[in-house]
C-alpha cells in the first residue's frame, strides 16, 4: 500500500508517476477483470497511450494476460485484460497449535492446502514448514511462485524481522525469515494476523471504500488491525493494535504476556473454554472446536460459555469505539459461525460505548475461515501492486475537492 509521508515530501519524478500509474492500473485490472484498455483509461482517467504503454509492460512482465473475449456488433474485436493466474504465492497462517499452509494464485484463489502441528520448538516448526511449502509447490509445476507470506499470532521487529512478541506461541525471540528464505530461495513477507485480515477486507472484501475500519481477530488470543484514513496504522516499531493486552481488570486472571486481566483472557477462545470448564465437568483436552460443536448441537452450558465470551469481546470493543471511532468493526474467528446468536450480544455492548451518533457496524469477515490466509496473499503481493484501489478513490476525492475549490474561487 502506498504510504503518504507528510514530513519528507518529494516532488514526483516521472519514474514515481509511472510506478503509481502502474499500481493504479494493476489494481483496476485486479478488481474489474476482464477489462478492456478503453475501460481502463476511462476508470483511471489516464490517457489511452499511457494505458497502452503500461499494460504492454505488465504483459511483458507476465503479470497480466490479454485475451480475445468480446466482439462489438461491427468493427474491431476488443481484447480484455486480466491478471495472469499462473502467478502464485505460498502463504502460511501460523497459530499456536496448528499452522495452515496454502498455495494461492494472484486472485487469492486457493489451489492446495495443508495443515501441520505447530511445535513449542521454533526450529523444528520451521523444518516442518519448509517441507510442507516445498511439497505444495511440487504439486503445481505450472505456477510461477512470487514469494512466501506468513501471518503471525504476534509481532516481528520491523528492522530485524525477528519475532519479538508472540506470547501465545511460547517462542522466545526468533529469526523466522532467514531460514525460510534460505530453504525456499524466495522472499518471505511476515505480518501480524490482524493486519493481514485488514488487507483481506480492503483488497478482496467489501471494505474497499471504508475509510476507518478495525479488524478484531479472536482465536487463542485477541488481535486488532487498525485502518485509519485508508492507511494501516503501524505505530512505533510497528506494534500498534495490541488492545488484546490492555488489562480490563488488573486483579484478573494471569495472561500469557505476564500481566493480569488483559482483554484476551476474557474474550478469547481459551476464555470460553475456561468458562465452560467452570460450569461443566468437561473432559480435559476439550478444544475450542469441540466446544463449538457442543454449542451448535444445542448444549446449554456450551452456549452459555460462548455468550459470556461474546459479552467480553463486546466489552473490550468499547475501548476501540471510544478511542478510534471506526465506521466498521470486522470480526474474524471460529465463533462467528454462531453470529446470529453471538453477534447481537457484541453489538449491544458496542452500542453502550457510543458517545455520540450511531454505533459502528459490527460484522463477521467476508470469509472468516480464509481471512488470515487471504490477507497474507495481499501481504506478499502489495509490493508489486503499489497504489491500492482505495488510494485511487482518495486521489479522486482530493481532485474533486480541488475542483470545487477552484470553482468557488473562480
Ligand atoms: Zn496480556
Amino acid at each position: 500500500m502506498r504510504r503518504i509521508n507528510f514530513t519528507n515530501t518529494q516532488v514526483a519524478s516521472s519514474e514515481t508517476a509511472r510506478d503509481i500509474n502502474r499500481g493504479v492500473l494493476l489494481n483496476l485490472i485486479r478488481r474489474r477483470q476482464p477489462i478492456s484498455r478503453a475501460d481502463l483509461a476511462r476508470a483511471s482517467g489516464l490517457q489511452r497511450s499511457t494505458v497502452s504503454l503500461i499494460t504492454e509492460q505488465l504483459i511483458r512482465e507476465k503479470w497480466v494476460v490479454d485475451g480475445l473475449q468480446g466482439r462489438l456488433p461491427r468493427g474491431r474485436r476488443p481484447t480484455f485484460l486480466r491478471l495472469n493466474d499462473r502467478r502464485a504465492v505460498v502463504v502460511a497462517d501460523l497459530r499456536p497449535n496448528v499452522t495452515t499452509i496454502a498455495v494461492a494464485d494472484v486472485n487469492a484463489r486457493f489451489l492446495s492446502q495443508q495443515a501441520i502441528t505447530t511445535l513449542r520448538n521454533p526450529a523444528e516448526t520451521v523444518a516442518k514448514l519448509v517441507a510442507a511449502i516445498k511439497g505444495l509447490m511440487k504439486l503445481h509445476p505450472e505456477l510461477v511462485f512470487e514469494g512466501v507470506g506468513i501471518s503471525l499470532p504476534g509481532r516481528a521487529n520491523e528492522a530485524t524481522d525477528r519475532i519479538v512478541f508472540a506470547p501465545n506461541l511460547g517462542w522466545q525471540e526468533f529469526d523466522l525469515r532467514s531460514p525460510l528464505e534460505e530453504a525456499t530461495g524466495m522472499r518471505v513477507e511476515m505480518g501480524n494476523a490482524a493486519n493481514a485480515c485488514v488487507l483481506a477486507e480492503v483488497w478482496f472484501g467489501h471494505a474497499e471504500n471504508v475509510r476507518d475500519l478495525v479488524v478484531v481477530t479472536v482465536s487463542e488470543g485477541i488481535g486488532t488491525g487498525i485502518f485509519v484514513n485508508h492507511q494501516l496504522v503501524r505505530g512505533w516499531k510497528g506494534i500498534a493494535g495490541e488492545f488484546g493486552h490492555v488489562p480490563l481488570d488488573p486483579q484478573g486472571p494471569q495472561c500469557s504476556c505476564g500481566a493480569r486481566g488483559c482483554w484476551e483472557v476474557y474474550g478469547s477462545n481459551q476464555a470460553a473454554l475456561r468458562y465452560y470448564h467452570e460450569s461443566a465437568a468437561a473432559a480435559d483436552g476439550l478444544g475450542f472446536e469441540d466446544l463449538m460443536k457442543l454449542a451448535e448441537a444445542g448444549d446449554a452450558l456450551a452456549l452459555r460459555a460462548l455468550d459470556k465470551m461474546a459479552h467480553e469481546i463486546g466489552r473490550g470493543m468499547r475501548m476501540i469505539v471510544a478511542g478510534l471511532a471506526p465506521e466498521e468493526i470486522v470480526v474474524v474467528g471460529e465463533f462467528t459461525r454462531l453470529w446470529p446468536r453471538l453477534g447481537p450480544v457484541i453489538e449491544a455492548e458496542v452500542a453502550r460505548a457510543v458517545l455520540a451518533g450511531q454505533p459502528p457496524r459490527v460484522r463477521p469477515a467476508d470469509d472468516p475461515r480464509m481471512a488470515r490466509l487471504r490477507g497474507t496473499v495481499a501481504l506478499v503481493l502489495q509490493k508489486y501492486f503499489g497504489a491500492s484501489a482505495s488510494d485511487l478513490e482518495q486521489d479522486r476525492e482530493r481532485s474533486q475537492v480541488r475542483g470545487k475549490a477552484r470553482a468557488f474561487r473562480g
